[in-house]
C-alpha cells in the first residue's frame, strides 16, 4: 500500500473534497482519509427522499447533544455524515449561501473573508441550473437545481409568505435578502442526490495522483518538531502511518476536527492534563465556540387531504425573514415537510398520526447561544460530550416564538385555504415559549470548534492554518467564526474552495 503523498486530507465531506480536488489539479498526490464506506451508487443515498432515514445506522456518527433545562432535560441527536462525501451524503440537499453581512462580519475577526473575498469561491463551486451571473457559478463541480414548483405545499407556502407580506423572490441565492421563493438544491437534473465526493472526487477517480481510503479512521496526526509530517489510521485490515510530504488537512467536521487536534496533543491545557494527552499546543479556543442554528421540528397541521408521495427531499422553497422590522436582517426561516415531523417529545404531548399530517420546520438563523464540546476518553471512538446550550441566548427563543405566532397567522391566510384543516403541534392559544423548548432541535449545523481568527483566542489563522506549528490546516465547519445565517454545507464547500488556494499560495 502506498503510504507516501503530498498532501493527506482527513474527511471526504462538503470541505474536504472541495480542497482535494483543488490540490491535485494543482499538480499535487493526494490522499483522502476517510471512515466511512464508499456511497456511490447507494440507493438509500442516492434517493433525496430517503435522506431522513440516513440519521440513524451505518452513515452516521451517532451524536448527541447533552440535555439541558432549557429544552426540557431532552437529549438530541446531532448526525454527521459517515460516508464518502461526509455529511452531504446525507444532508437535506439545501444550497443556501446566506447574505453578505454574514461573512462581513467574519472579516471583522478573520481578515480576508468579507463577502467579495468568499464570492468566487462560492461561484467556482456551483453549476447552478440558471448558468452563471455575477452571483451565481455556472460550470463548478456541484450541481444545483430548483425543486418541481408543482406540489400543493409547494404553492401554499409561496402563496401563504405573499399573503403574510413576504416578498416573492425568485432565487434565495440571488440579491434579494430575504422572502418567500423556491429553495435550491444539490439534486442532479435525474432527480439523485448530488454529494460533494460525487462531484469532486468521482471525476478524477482513476488517477493515479488520488489515493481514497475508505473505512479508514485518521487517529491522530505526526509531527516532527512543529511540523505535521502525517497520521496514524486504523481500518480493519491494517494500522498505518501516513506521512505527508507537503502537509496535513484536517476536514473532519465540527466535532470530529477538535477531538483529532486535541488527540494529537493541539488543545486546552488542563483538559488534555485530565485525559494524560501530552500538550503539542496550548489551544485554549479548540472544542469552544460551538454553535448551531436552534430548530423548530416542527410545527404539524392537519391537511384537508393525504399528501401524496414524496417529491424531492419532501421541501421545496424557502421562506426568510425578520421577526421584528427593526433588525438589520433576516434572522427566520421556514420550510415545509410533506408528511410529519417532531421530536419524541412533541409525539408524546400530541396527536401526530394520520397520512395527513404536514409539517413546517422553523429555525432561527441570526442565532446567538454557544457552547463546547469536551473528550470524555483519549480515543478516537468514545462518545463527545457537546453541550450547544440551545436557547442560552434569550434573542433566539424570543425569535423562534415570534416564529411561531407567524406560521400559525400564514396556514390561516388565503394561500393555504384549499390545504390546511386544522392545528396540531401546537394548538392555538398554546403557550409558544413552552412549545418552542419542547420541541427545539438542531438545524444540523453545528461549526465553530476550532475557529480562525487573528486574535489569541482564534486557534486557526484566517489562513486556515493551525497556529503553532507548520503544514497544518483545518477546512471544515470548525473554522467558521460565527454562525452564518443559512445551512452549512454551502459556507463549508466555499471554505474548502478557499483553503486550497491558501494551501497552494503558501506552499
Ligand atoms: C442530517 C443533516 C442534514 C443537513 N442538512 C443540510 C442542508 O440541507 N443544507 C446544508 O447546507 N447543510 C445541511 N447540513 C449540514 C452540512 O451538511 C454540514 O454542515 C457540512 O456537510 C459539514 O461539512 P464538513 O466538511 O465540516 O464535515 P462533514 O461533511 O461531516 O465531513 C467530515 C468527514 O470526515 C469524516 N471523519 C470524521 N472523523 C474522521 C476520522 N477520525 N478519520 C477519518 N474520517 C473522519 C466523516 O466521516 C465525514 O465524512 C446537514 C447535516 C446533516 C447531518
Amino acid at each position: 500500500m502506498k503510504t507516501g503523498f503530498d498532501y493527506i486530507v482527513i474527511g471526504s465531506g462538503s470541505g474536504g473534497v472541495a480542497v482535494a480536488r483543488r490540490l491535485h489539479d494543482a499538480g499535487a498526490d493526494v490522499a483522502v482519509i476517510e471512515a466511512g464506506q464508499s456511497s456511490f451508487g447507494v440507493a438509500e443515498i442516492e434517493d433525496p427522499a430517503r435522506w431522513f432515514s440516513l440519521q440513524s445506522g451505518p452513515w452516521d456518527w451517532g451524536h448527541h447533544y447533552t440535555p439541558s433545562a432549557r429544552i426540557l432535560n431532552r437529549e438530541i441527536a446531532i448526525p454527521r455524515g459517515k460516508a464518502l462525501g461526509g455529511s452531504s451524503a446525507t444532508n437535506a440537499m439545501m444550497w443556501y449561501r446566506g447574505v453578505p453581512a454574514d461573512y462581513d462580519r467574519w472579516n471583522d475577526t478573520a481578515p480576508g473573508w468579507g463577502w467579495q473575498d468568499c464570492l468566487p469561491a462560492f461561484r467556482a463551486a456551483e453549476c447552478w441550473e440558471g448558468g452563471a451571473t455575477a452571483l451565481r457559478g455556472g460550470d463548478g463541480p456541484l450541481q444545483i437545481t430548483r425543486p418541481d414548483p408543482d406540489h400543493p405545499l409547494t404553492r401554499a407556502m409561496i402563496d401563504g409568505g405573499v399573503a403574510m407580506g413576504l416578498d416573492r423572490i425568485d432565487d434565495p441565492n440571488g440579491p434579494e435578502a430575504g422572502g418567500v421563493g423556491l429553495a435550491n438544491f444539490n439534486i442532479d437534473k435525474a432527480g439523485l442526490r448530488h454529494t460533494s465526493a460525487q462531484a469532486y472526487i468521482a471525476p478524477i477517480l482513476s488517477s493515479e495522483r488520488l489515493t481514497v481510503l475508505t473505512e479508514t479512521l485518521a487517529h491522530h496526526l505526526t509531527f516532527e518538531g512543529d511540523r505535521a509530517t502525517g497520521v496514524a489510521v486504523h481500518s480493519p485490515k491494517r494500522e498505518a502511518l501516513l506521512t505527508a510530504r507537503q502537509g496535513v488537512i484536517l476536514a473532519a467536521g465540527a466535532l470530529e476536527t477538535p477531538r483529532l487536534l486535541m488527540l494529537s496533543g493541539i488543545g486546552p491545557a488542563k483538559e488534555l492534563a485530565e485525559l494524560d494527552i501530552a500538550l503539542r499546543i496550548k489551544a485554549e479556543g479548540v472544542g469552544q465556540n460551538l454553535q448551531d442554528h436552534p430548530l423548530v421540528r416542527a410545527l404539524n397541521f392537519r391537511a384537508t387531504a393525504p399528501l401524496g408521495a414524496m417529491v424531492g427531499n419532501g421541501g421545496g422553497t424557502l421562506s426568510i425573514w425578520k421577526s421584528d422590522d427593526t433588525l438589520p436582517q433576516a434572522d427566520l426561516l421556514a420550510f415545509p415537510v410533506q408528511g410529519r415531523s417532531a421530536v419524541p417529545a412533541l409525539w408524546d404531548h400530541y396527536d401526530l398520526d394520520g397520512d395527513d399530517i404536514f409539517s413546517i420546520g422553523l429555525g432561527v438563523m441570526r442565532s446567538y447561544s454557544k457552547g463546547a464540546l469536551r473528550l470524555a476518553a483519549a480515543t478516537p471512538t468514545a462518545p463527545l460530550e457537546i453541550q450547544p446550550n440551545l436557547l442560552s441566548d434569550p434573542r433566539d427563543l424570543t425569535a423562534l416564538v415570534k416564529g411561531v405566532e407567524f406560521l400559525m397567522d400564514m396556514v390561516a391566510t388565503s394561500g393555504f385555504s384549499t390545504y390546511f384543516k386544522d392545528y396540531v403541534a401546537p394548538q392555538r392559544g398554546e403557550d409558544f415559549e413552552t412549545f418552542v423548548r419542547r420541541s427545539c432541535s438542531t438545524f444540523f449545523h453545528c461549526c465553530g470548534t476550532a475557529h480562525m481568527g487573528a486574535g489569541e483566542d482564534a486557534p486557526v489563522s484566517p489562513r486556515l492554518g493551525v497556529k503553532g506549528c507548520r503544514k497544518l490546516w483545518v477546512a471544515d465547519a470548525s473554522v467558521i467564526p460565527e454562525i452564518p445565517s443559512c445551512h452549512t454545507h454551502a459556507p463549508v464547500t466555499m471554505i474548502g474552495e478557499r483553503a486550497a488556494t491558501f494551501i497552494l499560495e503558501d506552499a
